[in-house]
């Protein structure tokens, strides 16, 4: 997880909002069970809008979801409070297995949870690596309840985690045999970039390198 920053509302959202909301609690007035249509909040403007925000990646695992199959999730449950199922500011990206493996609200509440989208959002102090396997940082309760909330310790996410290490060690493999080749002590400015390239927003598991170069700088 890293720091999401909310774009504006997509029009379609802006310009339909009220009505859907309004439609969906008379239907759900007569059908406690019924969900809102995911043709309405997860609209192909709106996901566009929060793939932007996040460079397609799941807002609370940082995975790609460019190939993967992913959703726009209610950040407060919908069980919870339907009356935000159509408010922008609960709209966020995840992949599908964040989404379907998350605990409900009643299990852990989102408020112990860190918030991507809060304009506070400080994640790196809360999470930490050991190479691919996430901890919460000097035993944050935040980072725990997250960690727990989005079974962000599950194995797929472990495996894809290692899948890029394995990338960055490879990069840092060929920069060092470079320094010996050279008989250079320091790294050049485009060495420097490739690995600070796995640590921009857009990089998946950006979270997991930048505390992976802050321990292993060479
Ligand atoms: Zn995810």
């Amino acid at each position: 997880m890293i720091p999401v920053k909310r774009l504006p509302a997509p029009d379609v959202l802006a310009r339909c909002e009220e009505r859907w909301r309004t439609a969906y609690l008379e239907r759900r007035a007569k059908d406690p069970q019924k969900r809102p249509s995911s043709k309405q909040y997860a609209h192909p403007d709106i996901v566009s809008t929060l793939e932007t925000m996040s460079h397609h990646k799941c807002f609370y695992c940082e995975q790609s979801t460019k190939q993967t199959r992913h959703e726009v999730d209610h950040y407060i449950d919908v069980a919870e409070d339907p009356t935000r199922a159509f408010t922008w500011t609960n709209l966020y990206l995840s992949c599908w297995e964040c989404n379907h493996q998350k605990q409900p609200n009643r299990a852990i509440p989102v408020t112990d949870c860190l918030d991507p989208c809060a304009p506070d959002a400080q994640p790196s102090r809360h999470l930490m690596f050991e190479t691919e396997l996430i901890r919460a940082r000097e035993g944050s309760a935040q980072g725990l309840a997250t960690i727990k909330k989005y079974r962000l310790d599950r194995k797929d996410l472990d495996h894809k985690r290692m899948k890029q290490l394995h990338l960055f060690n490879e990069a840092l493999i060929r920069i060092k045999d470079a320094l010996i080749a050279d008989g250079r002590k320091d790294m050049n400015e485009n060495e420097m970039a490739v690995l600070r390239s796995f640590c921009q927003p857009d990089f998946p598991f950006s979270l997991m390198f930048q505390a992976y170069l802050e321990r292993h700088r060479p």
